[in-house]
């Protein structure tokens, strides 16, 4: 299927082609027609799947039809409303909508909290047609009487899931309020729990479900893989895995942000560039922090779960649990992650004994056993007779003798159980410059398959 078949304007099209898309992702194929047909839509999409452009560009479609030229800002009230729960989520949503409506008459603009509150109120009076907003910081802006909703024809929930695990029910039903009955909504959703059922039902009027992946389940371009190791020698494994194999870019994840200030310091003093994201630090240091994470000037990002929402970094090929989360549908959502835009991710989980239990609730949730290993050094037990890594203990930085291969499914065949997913694009020939469709695995090629084979030696069986 190709994006002209969709039937989407040619300023989309145009759009679309120069963000080197070639072919629409699953739930594009599934939502785009349907959201032409203006029809109310429930979408389970994890991140990665493509379900920003799966909504943002029949929405524009949609919209570019009715859209005035004119500069008045009385001509350009806020017709689209996009709530996300997290401000980089917001901002990368925006970026997206900006890119693929360049070419037409709308204005988007972001709003959210943790920023001065004047630019975004001289942004509204110059007439938005396309608002990406975090709950809160909306309702401020009604509050001050700096943004209408009362001609707004377009509704998305971007992450719902999260919104309500955020605490935003109240604000959103508070937003309802304000908006007009006739609208099109489309809510957009990684998992399906009952909550989220309710909140379609009060929101949704007959909707069509969408489904592109099965429901909670983890990213099938994922490995995953849990070592079994003590607390207290999570973080001498983690240091001792990202030097022995030489791995950048990589997302941490702890479960307070105490924690994750602390892990990355303690990181920092091991020679090893980090930084944390999570909800105390101010706006400009999260914006800061990911973009020296995508630039390459920090090596780790150490994050909670909240405010690792909505990053999306091409091919970000490691994430490591360094802690369980308190769901195991925030596993589903940390390792997805990884392993987007059809490129391959480790998901790497240090499990504690305490955390056992939390690993078999994911492997039920997401109906998959977790391989599990133990790392010749870092055997639970260990810890108590000694704190000092293996460098320390006299291995004069050498690794130690690879024991034995652990049980993964060998490359050649985990490759053929993704590429066999069906109806799933095909890779772009002669473009290699461009993105790859998502939910494909030719672009594993991009990412050097010795890290994970490195990462695969020296390991031990559990039952050896
Ligand atoms: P999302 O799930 O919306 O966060 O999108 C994940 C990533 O996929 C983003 O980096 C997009 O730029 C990319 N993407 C979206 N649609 C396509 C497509 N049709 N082909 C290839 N990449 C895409």
């Amino acid at each position: 299927m190709s994006f002209e078949s969709l039937g989407l304007a040619p300023e989309i099209l145009r759009a679309v082609t120069e963000q080197g898309y070639t072919e629409p992702t699953p739930i594009q194929a599934q939502a785009i027609p349907v959201v032409l047909q203006g029809r109310d839509i429930m979408a389970g999409a994890q991140t990665g799947t493509g379900k920003t452009a799966g909504f943002t560009l029949p929405l524009l479609h949609r919209m570019a039809a009715h859209a005035s030229t004119s500069t008045s800002p009385a001509k350009h009230p806020v017709r689209a409303l996009i709530l996300t729960p997290t401000r980089e989520l917001a901002a990368q949503v925006e970026e997206s909508v900006r890119a693929y409506g360049k070419f037409l008459p709308l204005k988007v603009t972001v709003i959210y909290g943790g920023v001065n509150m004047n630019p975004q109120i001289d942004a509204l009076r110059t007439g938005i047609d396309i608002v990406v907003a975090t709950p809160g910081r909306l309702l401020d802006h009604v509050q001050q009487r700096s943004i209408n909703l009362s001609r707004v024809e377009f509704l998305v929930l971007d992450e719902a899931d999260r919104m309500l695990d955020m605490g935003f029910l109240p604000d959103l039903k508070r937003i309802m309020d304000l908006l007009p009955k006739q609208r099109q909504s489309l809510l957009f959703s990684a998992t399906f729990a009952e909550e989220i059922k309710r909140l379609s039902d009060s929101l949704l009027r007959d909707p069509v479900l969408i489904e592109v992946a099965r429901r909670n389940t983890a990213a099938e371009t994922v490995t995953q893989i849990a070592y079994q190791v003590d607390q207290e020698r999570k973080r001498d494994l983690l240091a001792h895995l990202i030097k022995s194999q030489d791995l950048r870019q990589v997302l941490v994840f702890t479960r307070t942000k105490h924690g994750a200030d602390r892990l990355a310091h303690q990181l920092d003093r091991d020679g090893i560039r980090s930084d944390a994201i999570h909800g105390d630090k101010t706006q400009p240091q999260r914006t800061k922090a990911l973009s020296d994470f995508k630039d390459g000037v920090v090596r780790v990002l150490v994050a909670t779960d909240v405010a690792a929402r909505g990053i999306d970094i091409d091919q970000l090929p490691h994430v490591f649990n360094f802690e369980m989360p308190n769901s195991p549908e925030d596993y589903v959502h940390r390792i997805g992650r990884t392993g987007r835009a059809g490129s391959q991710g480790d998901a790497i989980s240090l499990v504690s004994k305490e955390e056992m239990r939390m690993l078999a609730e994911i492997e039920h949730l997401i109906k998959r056993e977790i391989p599990k290993q133990v790392l010749a050094g870092f055997e639970p037990g260990s810890a108590s007779s000694s704190a000092e890594s293996p460098r320390e203990r006299g291995g004069r930085g050498r690794e130690r003798t690879p024991q034995r291969r652990p049980e993964l499914p060998p490359a050649a065949e985990r490759h053929a159980q993704r590429a066999s997913g069906e109806g799933l694009p095909k890779p772009a020939t002669n473009n290699h410059h461009l993105k790859q469709p998502m939910g494909h695995a030719a672009s594993h090629g991009k990412r050097p398959q010795r890290q994970v084979a490195a990462l695969l030696g020296g390991l031990k069986r559990k039952d050896d």
